[in-house]
């Protein structure tokens, strides 16, 4: 098992058939993931996409992740959670200088995913939307959003399969209002 330490981030390569594990150790900690294709990191995954194909926003357990291209990069195969966003980018630092008002430095999600995957030559703006585990987005009917706490407890833990060789960029978010306030590490394996 690895451990991504709080306000940091992981980056490794997931061969297609692979399994990956991703745990909140502690309870109430988000975990933003980007996917390249590692055979062309020009494709990557699709926000749009999934939401397209899955017919959802809220992306779970038996649904499948898709790319750019409209391929299928990962199904989710457990999620005792159950509740992940889809909508919002990662955590940046003008996140921290526009909505949070804090002109210091802040570590973000976009910096630890950027920088861990620096190098499979992986730029900042090749960053997408990423797919935000364990993120608790709520939405009104008009369309209002509100980040609230993570519905995740200790050991909650979500199981995707590569459905093609990957890139995985992996974080403990950093940002205060998508995880109750307080920062804790993130968990993960890979499995054959
Ligand atoms: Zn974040």
């Amino acid at each position: 098992m690895e451990i991504i330490e709080k306000q940091t981030g992981a980056a490794f390569k997931l061969e297609k058939g692979k399994l990956l594990k991703v745990i909140d150790p502690m309870g109430e900690q988000v975990s933003d993931m980007v996917l390249f294709n590692a055979n062309d990191t020009r494709e990557k995954i699709s926000s749009g996409k999934t939401m397209d194909f899955e017919e959802s926003i809220l992306i779970t357990k038996a649904n499948y992740i898709w790319s750019n291209r409209s391929n299928k990069m990962m199904e989710i195969l457990e999620d005792t959670n159950g509740r992940n966003d889809f909508l919002l980018a990662p955590c940046s630092p003008e996140t921290f200088k526009i909505m949070y008002k804090n002109t210091d430095y802040h570590p973000s999600c976009f910096e630890n995913l950027y920088s861990n995957l620096k190098r499979f030559d992986i730029e900042p703006d090749d960053i997408p939307t990423a797919f935000n585990i364990f993120m608790n987005v709520q939405f009104d009917k008009f369309g209002k959003i509100t980040v609230e706490p993570p519905t995740s407890k200790a050991g909650d833990y979500i199981l995707f399969e590569a459905k093609m060789d990957l890139f995985v960029g992996l974080t403990a978010c950093s940002a205060e209002d998508s995880n109750g306030g307080s920062f804790k590490p993130i968990h993960y394996e890979i499995l054959d």
